[in-house]
């Protein structure tokens, strides 16, 4: 697999400074306005990815000390903004749950689910709900419930076994990796093929697109049967730098491999 510099996109991302943004254009949905139900002063994440675009997480997140906004407040800015769009009939095509870290995190998450949604029914209802999700609070049940609630969840997954899941994505905390697949399979069985799964490939001090590390990601998709596979690479500086990019021909190899031998739909994203 051909691997890119880590250079060729020299910035950091800067953490988003309030509980809605955008809404930004992506390949990948469209027009979307980005919900972040977490601190705006520092990242709260369950996990320390070495290709984190928003640096190191400092802080496992129970000793996270920056407040976290209420749900009511969330969704009163929420409501603001949408309420606007509705005004300049603004076609949505997403509300996206993600932000600074893990969307999930956030004590009220179920309640969240419920409110933006009615939110949505009520000014936007053109949009669909998403979330981007590292997958590691799946394991609970309420959370687990209210993923189930949003129609377009994409949860990652970037290594096919324990030891590039804890050397590329550090969790910082439980669960181990077979609870994670376990919960993504379970997440599979409740809302079909509506489960749609990002992986990101690095090279350099790990590298996930070694023979072995593939074959048991491979094995990992096969196991979950997501809908569709969006597989990518380095996008902003990583927080270690050393990592590699994984240029768009391998990417397309990694895709093309992963639907011959599963049968599920792949694609690459820029
Ligand atoms: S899960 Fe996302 S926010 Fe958390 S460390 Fe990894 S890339 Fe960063």
């Amino acid at each position: 697999m051909q691997a890119t510099e880590n250079t060729k996109h020299p910035k950091r991302l800067h953490l988003q400074s309030s509980c809605v943004y955008g809404p930004v254009h992506s390949r990948r949905l469209g027009l979307s306005l980005g919900i972040n139900p977490l601190p705006t002063a520092e990242k709260y994440c369950t996990m320390n990815c070495r290709y984190c675009q928003y640096g190191w997480t400092r802080h496992v997140h129970e000793r996270v000390t920056s407040p976290l906004p209420s749900a009511a407040a969330v969704l009163a800015e929420i409501e603001e903004v949408l309420r606007e769009a509705n005004a300049l009939a603004l076609e949505l095509d997403y509300i996206t749950f993600s932000g600074n870290g893990e969307p999930t995190l956030h004590p009220d998450f179920p309640q969240l689910v419920d409110g933006v949604r009615a939110l949505r029914d009520r000014w936007t209802p053109e949009a669909r709900l998403a979330i981007l999700t590292n997958a590691t609070t799946l394991p609970r049940r309420s959370i687990r419930q209210a993923v189930a609630k949003i129609e377009a969840p994409i949860v990652k997954l970037d290594a096919g076994n324990e030891t590039i899941y804890k050397d590329l994505n550090r969790p910082l905390e439980s669960p181990r990796f077979e609870q994670v697949i376990e919960s993504l399979i379970e997440l599979r069985e409740e809302i079909g093929d509506r489960l749609a799964m990002q992986t990101l490939f690095v090279q350099g001090v790990v590298d996930n697109t070694a023979a072995q590390a593939l074959e048991d990601w491979i094995g990992c998709v096969a196991s979950v049967k997501p809908g569709r596979v969006q597989v990518y690479s380095l996008d902003r500086l990583p927080a270690d730098q050393r990592l590699l990019g994984v240029g768009r021909e391998a990417l397309a190899e990694i895709a093309a491999l992963v639907t011959e031998r599963t049968g599920i739909f792949a694609e690459v994203f820029d």
